[in-house]
């Protein structure tokens, strides 16, 4: 079944269109013998693939093996076709990729609440840095991380890209959860919990990719740069020299804030993207988040050096940071994702919030309903957000060939009831208490609601009594 751009056909029904040629697209040994074995086969009323069509399968069904995606059709062809060992029903669900969270601290969820409604620079000063200096160490961000990945899980996230020190082990973190994570190796010239400055970050971080890349498909090191306030020109060279020296992408915040513009016009001489163009900084994969206040001049560059944008609507509006031009970019052809940034500054992780107010925000802020459709923000959440990060190729969408990242949506509860459009409701109603089923490289990471890969009692315990310490440390400093 193939729906397109979201909208229901005729009477409310979904023109059919038989997938055969994806089944055809299975190994030959396969076709050949009688009912191949897959791993996993997860049904739904609907499978929303986010392909390049876009198409939707009504009551279809996903055949997973060694952790990619081997078809895909309706349920009674994927049925009569394979056998699995495990068989997930999917009445009243929907199948869909997986979530990228394309900007994240994830650590940060031990920061969460800590302070807010402040200014940037009085949270930061007298909050967020004490409490780092203090309290940042390999345990807390452990903690932290495991926080967020079950978080994340539990929302539907099977992708982020990760920004905090320690990196091992936030690599590690994700190694045990089960989830797909970019990780960085923070790069910022001050005395940080995990480097002396900016040359002994770079230096770390170099090590940090030598240990991890290659080691685990699902985990990709890469470096973060962390802003162009907090690294000078050279500093920011050297990272970039280094990330193409090792192989691998940058993650950095980019144009986020007006204090971030009118430093970098008062220190370089020129607005933020213009600067990091002017040193050769867009000379490799780049994941900018924010991107709030591009001007119309630097669009059109991000476009040509294909950087991946990160917009993370929560967080501009609660830090006041401005509304990102989004609109402007995806017609210039940028790559759009969406990102959550720390849950200190946000405060949760949950990318179906992320979607409505990505959706909402443009729309107020342009008094025109029409610029950014369910469908457009869908794809920034899933197809789009795995292009912007460099993952197109392995995620983001469900085709044969995909690594098996994926999810089910109930619509059990009240507010599916009635479903006109499955694209509208994903986008405008559906939460976190929806995702019932997580699945990254083809592994069960949440069943039925259940987190298999996180302890959860443990990592509650552990995190109750880090903040307690927390909260008597920041008491005392502030009285
Ligand atoms: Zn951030």
């Amino acid at each position: 079944m193939t729906k397109k751009k979201g909208s229901p056909s005729s009477a409310g029904t979904y023109i059919y269109v038989p997938i055969c040629a994806v089944l055809l697209a299975c190994t030959p040994a396969e076709q050949a013998s009688e009912a191949p074995t897959a791993d996993i086969i997860v049904e739904g009323s609907y499978v929303v693939t986010m392909d390049e069509n876009q198409s939707v399968i009504k009551d279809g069904a996903v055949a997973i093996k060694d952790g990619f995606i081997i078809a895909l059709a309706s349920t009674a062809d994927i049925n009569s076709q394979y056998t699995a060992a495990e068989h997930i029903k999917g009445d009243n669900r929907i199948v869909m990729p997986g979530l990228v969270n394309g900007h994240s601290h994830a650590a940060m969820t031990l920061l969460r609440g800590v302070a807010d409604d402040m200014a940037l620079m009085e949270w930061l000063n007298n909050y967020i840095f004490p409490a780092e200096v203090e309290f940042v160490d390999p345990d807390f961000v452990r903690i932290g991380t495991e926080l967020a990945c079950w978080e994340m899980i539990r929302g539907g996230t099977t992708t982020f890209v990760d920004m905090y020190y320690f990196p091992d082990i936030v690599a590690e973190v994700v190694e045990s959860c089960g989830m797909r994570a970019m990780v960085s190796a923070t790069v910022i010239d001050q005395r940080s919990p995990d480097a002396e400055n900016a040359s002994d970050s770079i230096r770390k971080g170099l090590e940090f990719i030598g240990r991890w890349k290659g080691k685990n498909s699902r985990i990709t090191p890469i470096f973060g740069p962390h802003a162009n306030y907090t690294l000078n020109a050279d500093q920011l060279k050297a990272t970039r020299a280094a990330a193409n020296e090792a192989g691998v992408a940058i993650s950095i915040h980019m144009s986020e804030s007006p204090f971030e513009l009118q430093y970098s016009k008062d220190t370089f001489g020129m607005t933020s993207i213009e600067f990091f163009e002017s040193i050769g900084f867009l000379d490799g994969p780049t994941i900018a988040a924010h991107v709030v206040w591009p001007t119309e001049a630097e669009i059109p560059v991000l476009a040509e050096r294909k950087v991946g944008v990160i917009h993370n609507p929560s967080s501009n509006m609660k830090i006041a940071s401005g509304i990102s031009p989004v609109t402007e970019m995806l017609r210039a052809g940028v790559l759009v994702g969406l990102g959550t940034d720390g849950a200190a500054s946000n405060n949760d992780l949950d990318m179906w919030e992320e979607m409505r107010l990505a959706a909402f925000l443009q729309k107020v802020d342009r008094m025109d309903p029409e610029v950014l459709s369910a469908q457009t923000v869908l794809t920034m959440a899933t197809s789009g957000g795995a292009e912007a990060i460099g993952l197109r190729d392995q995620i983001g969408a469900l085709s044969v060939g995909m690594k098996a990242d994926l999810i089910q949506v109930s619509f059990d509860d009240v507010h599916f009831v009635p479903t006109y459009d499955v694209i509208s409701h994903l986008v405008y109603v559906a939460d976190e208490q929806d995702v019932v089923t997580v699945i990254v490289d083809g592994k069960i990471l949440m069943r039925d609601r259940s987190i298999l890969t996180v302890d959860t009692k443990r990592v509650t315990q552990e995190a109750r009594t880090l903040a307690l310490r927390i909260q008597t440390s920041l008491a005392n400093r502030n009285k």
